[in-house]
């Protein structure tokens, strides 16, 4: 297959950054305890969103820097409308580019086909509990069955290997028992992740990944197995396996374990800023200068420019710690 992808952008004493998180919306359908607080976030007005042009043109130039692969995220990417002919539109800029999105899942029933048709490679579902009563205080809103529904259509769709996110939070759904009977039951890779408190009181649902694994060890004998595919930092990669399981287990232990050294990612944020780590406070107003006129060529400077900063400021730490901008949520800047 002839492709233009160049593979990563490498910078001397940077990790290779290849991989573009785009968040295309900050709205959503739940309210997670752990990614907005109760008194709701304010949402972004139209104007203040980039439009599908404008992020495949960004795109454009991020694959011309080195970026191999893209997902959407959000908010929840699958309220926006258009998003499956945004896939259509990114996973057109090059077949080497792929394509990957993030979603709860309550709305994948009824797309994940037509995401699969339109070039989508996989899917990444999040769901935090197993069960209905808890999922519901966990997301406030959500209904456990339309999650499960969207997950068993990513799965038939063929949109794997399907992920399934779970953010552990102390004495709210830190039994991971359940979790190990999905696996049984279904070829998902379950990644439990830690809670990092960005809003929170620190520490307030804080638990770290090595005592989730403790606790799954009480019920489940496991074994090192094979990480299926995933284009985060490989030094996150963990996979384990047990007998009779179809599935996998993993640790994302981004608190414990600062993977800065080894960050591969650059983000979009829905309000249209370039992100080089999660907690940049400002980032670079690409909207603001597509809107002013900047070409893919100039988009591609501006890129490079950051990354050979990151690269630059050595192991890519944060450079404002590990707390967002002030009014900066997960959902805005897309986990
Ligand atoms: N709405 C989609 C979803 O929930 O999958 C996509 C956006 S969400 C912001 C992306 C990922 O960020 C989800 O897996 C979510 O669980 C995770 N996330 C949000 N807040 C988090 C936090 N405080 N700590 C760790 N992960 C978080
Ligand atoms: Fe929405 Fe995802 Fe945040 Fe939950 S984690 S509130 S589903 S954006």
């Amino acid at each position: 297959m002839t492709t233009g992808v160049k593979q990563g952008f490498e910078a001397a004493g940077g990790p290779v950054v290849d991989y573009l998180r785009i968040s295309i919306t900050d709205r959503c359908n739940l309210r997670c305890i752990y990614c907005m607080p109760a008194d709701g976030v304010s949402c972004l007005s139209h104007r203040e969103i980039m439009t599908y042009e404008e992020l495949e043109l960004f795109t454009r130039a991020a694959v011309s820097s080195g970026i191999g692969r893209v997902r959407v995220t959000g908010g929840e990417p699958l309220v926006r409308k258009g998003a499956v002919e945004f896939v259509r539109m990114l996973t057109s800029i090059d077949p080497g580019l792929k394509v990957s999105l993030t979603t709860n899942g309550l709305l994948l029933a009824r797309y994940a086909g037509d995401l699969k048709e339109a070039g989508l490679s996989r899917v990444n579902v999040s769901i935090d509990s197993l069960d209905p009563e808890r999922y519901r205080a966990i997301t406030r809103v959500g209904g456990l069955a339309g999650a499960l529904a969207g997950l068993r259509a990513a799965i038939d769709a063929g949109l794997g290997p399907v992920k399934v996110n779970v953010v552990t939070l102390r004495g709210v759904n830190d039994d991971p028992g359940p979790f190990a009977d999905l696996t049984r039951e279904l070829p998902v890779h379950v990644r439990f992740i830690e809670y990092m408190p960005y809003f929170n009181e620190p520490g307030r649902w804080f638990i770290p990944g090595e005592e989730i694994k403790s606790r799954l060890e009480e019920v489940v004998r496991l074994e090192e197995g094979e990480a299926p595919e995933g284009w985060g930092p490989a030094s996150t990669a963990s996979c384990f396996t047990f007998p009779g399981a179809a599935g996998t287990i993993g640790f994302i232990s981004p608190v414990s374990f600062h993977f800065c050294s080894s960050c591969n990612r650059l983000r979009i944020s829905a309000d249209g800023r370039m992100l080089t780590c999660l907690f940049d406070r400002n980032g670079v107003d690409v909207k603001r200068e597509i809107r002013a006129g900047a070409n893919a060529g100039r988009l591609r400077e501006i890129i490079d420019e950051e990354l050979e900063r990151k690269a630059r400021e050595g192991g890519n730490k944060p450079k404002s710690g590990t707390r967002m901008r002030a009014g900066d949520h997960m959902s805005r800047i897309g986990g």
